[in-house]
């Protein structure tokens, strides 16, 4: 668990971070949302200790990271930014390893780690370990970054707005890996994004940051359904509601008796995919599987009547 106490920075005149105080699970993402300037970047970067808080404190398990030096804390805290920040004379392996070497890790272990998460992360451990950051795609190297940070299994995560650089196809993409290898591993993730969307798709828990202060800390839902100032209900924009809220809720929760044609739908698969699917091909209905089974069909009005419910 993580709490932040309260932690604040000035510079100057300049509150940066007005005494934010939040609590954050173990195993969950955390997603710290607001506009530029709002203090997002500051508030991960006191985390780790890269900027000492004015005052305020923050609690990895219990301990204050004021407890440790911060070139030990930061062994314990993986941190990717955008971009991926990778060494460009070093291999993929040699990169991943980077911290794990620092920690001690036998070469046999390191290597055993490089692979497994090279393959979490679709790529193959045998073309992929050897070479260096620039033989890689943009989407390549920003999930090797990604896959350093986490190398040594870190108590927890932070990102400062990881995808930024990514074009918005495979951004999705990189969001749906993440959320796949966080639940793999348990990870327990900060991340800051000036986006929205990309808020409602990640975060367990949503915090919204306006002019330095936590306006509203909550899950997605309640952040859509109840924003807690102006602003907060701005960022989520109202014409959009519906569909984000149907982003949410799975397909399976309207899954009725019956047959639909074409391609089936994950289970998994959110309301807003079934919509897209119905709207995409013109069917009134889409069939939903589990596992390959077929369970039924998800019909355009129920969804219509499910995001009416909360409009
Ligand atoms: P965000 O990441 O949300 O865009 P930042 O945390 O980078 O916001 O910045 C928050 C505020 O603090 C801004 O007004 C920024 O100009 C100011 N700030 C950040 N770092 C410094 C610094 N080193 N010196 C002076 N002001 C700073
Ligand atoms: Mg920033």
């Amino acid at each position: 668990m993580i709490e932040i106490d309260r932690i604040t920075k000035t510079y100057g005149d300049i509150r940066a971070v007005d005494s934010v105080s939040m609590t954050v699970e173990t195993g969950t993402i955390t997603v710290i949302v607001g506009t530029s300037g709002s203090g997002k970047t500051t508030l991960l970067r006191m985390i780790n200790r890269l900027e000492e808080p004015t005052s305020g404190e923050v609690r990895i398990n219990g301990d204050s990271t004021l407890s440790v030096k911060p070139h030990i804390l930061r062994r314990r805290i993986g941190y990717a930014i955008q971009g991926h920040g990778l060494f460009p004379h070093h291999t993929v392996g040699r990169n991943i390893g980077a911290v794990p070497q620092l920690l001690g890790w036998t070469r046999d272990k390191i290597a055993a780690r490089v692979d497994e998460l090279l393959a979490l992360f679709s790529m193959d451990p045998a073309q992929f370990r050897d070479r260096y950051p620039a033989e890689l795609s943009g989407g390549q190297q920003q999930r090797v970054g990604v896959a350093r940070a986490l190398a040594s299994r870190p108590d927890l995560l932070l990102m400062d707005e990881p995808f930024g650089a990514l074009d918005p196809i495979i951004r999705t993409r990189a969001q749906e890996d993440l959320r796949r290898i966080q639940q793999r591993l348990g990870s327990t993730i900060m991340l800051v994004t000036h986006d929205m969307e990309e808020a409602i798709r990640l975060g367990d828990r949503v915090a919204v940051m306006d002019g330095g202060k936590l306006v509203q800390h909550g899950t997605p839902a309640e952040v859509i359904a109840a924003p807690a100032t102006d602003f907060v209900a701005d960022m989520v924009g109202d014409v959009e509601r519906p569909l984000r809220l149907l982003s949410l809720i799975p397909a399976a929760e309207l899954v009725e008796e019956g047959s639909a044609e074409g391609e089936a739908l994950s289970s998994d698969a959110s309301l807003r995919d079934a919509l897209s699917a119905c709207l995409w091909t013109g069917r009134a209905a889409v069939p939903v599987s589990k596992d390959g089974v077929p369970m039924g069909r998800v019909t355009l009005d129920a969804i219509r009547a499910r995001a009416g419910q909360h409009a």
